[in-house]
């Protein structure tokens, strides 16, 4: 069990695979959530809106104290992929995933580490990817955005450690969410099939559920880890990346 009562989470990307199993985690744990994303989801109190909006996301963590009182937790979660060489990539795709990927976390982790240190501290959990620590093939678009990601979280773990606020990311592999199947969908493939397949490729015999990385985020909020600052945590099933 943790000790995540009574605290206040601001969740992005919480109407998602990962996002609505990480609100339902918090909320059964005690937590307060807001979330935000493109529709709403289940959270306590669900902000609508793009955070390709640099305005949205820089009044987003003074508009969870607003709504709850306090904020003690921020997960930048909502993130959109990329495939392809970058021969393939366009203007729009690099801008659209830099802005999703990297500047909505920027953005949201610059307005709410004030709040956090003048309220004696929080937690910020990032969701990069294991291809944010080691590049995949044919994703260079994602793939270097998520290691931005995993870089902007090891930089903040130890400039805002002494105010009391761990920064530390979650970093899946793959993870059975709307994001994995569209993928294959839109290569013509069964998205069920193809996950029995890459099930097989995992050491553990499956690939994750949402619940499996929301369990790593709940953890990583919690004082449960409160000597970790600016890791990456690997969530693989035993997978790694080669
Ligand atoms: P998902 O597509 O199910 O959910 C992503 C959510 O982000 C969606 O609800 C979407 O509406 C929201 N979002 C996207 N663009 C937005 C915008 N401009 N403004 C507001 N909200 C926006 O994907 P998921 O698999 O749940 O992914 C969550 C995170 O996990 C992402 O950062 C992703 O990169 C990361 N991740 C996923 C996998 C995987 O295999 N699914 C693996 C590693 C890392």
């Amino acid at each position: 069990m943790t000790d995540l009562r009574g605290k206040a989470a601001l969740v992005t990307g919480a109407a998602g695979g990962i996002g609505r199993a990480i609100v339902a985690t918090f909320q059964a744990q005690g937590v307060m959530v807001m979330g935000a994303d493109l529709k709403a989801g289940e959270a306590d109190h669900n902000v609508t809106g793009d955070l390709m909006d640099g305005a949205f996301c820089d009044a987003l963590p003074a508009q969870a104290v607003a709504e709850m009182g306090r904020l003690d937790i921020v997960v930048n979660n909502a993130g959109i992929i990329t495939r392809g060489k970058i021969t393939e990539a366009t203007d729009e795709d690099f801008a659209r995933s830099m802005a999703i990927n990297v500047e909505a976390p920027f953005r949201l982790c610059r307005a709410a580490v004030p709040i956090m240190a003048e309220a004696g501290g929080g937690a910020i959990v990032n969701v990069s990817s294991c291809w944010g620590v080691h590049p995949g093939p044919n994703h260079p678009v994602y793939v270097s955005s998520k290691a931005a990601v995993a870089s902007l979280t090891q930089c903040l773990g130890m400039d805002h450690a002494d105010q009391g606020i761990r920064v530390n990311a979650v970093c899946p592999n793959e993870v059975n969410t709307p994001m994995i199947r569209t993928g294959f969908a839109t290569r013509g493939l069964d998205p069920d099939k193809a996950i029995d397949e890459l099930n097989a490729s995992v050491p553990l015999g499956r690939i994750a559920e949402p619940q499996d990385i929301a369990d790593v985020v709940a953890f990583l909020a919690s004082d449960q880890a409160r000597y970790m600052c600016g890791a990456l945590l690997e969530v693989n099933g035993g997978k790694s990346v080669q």
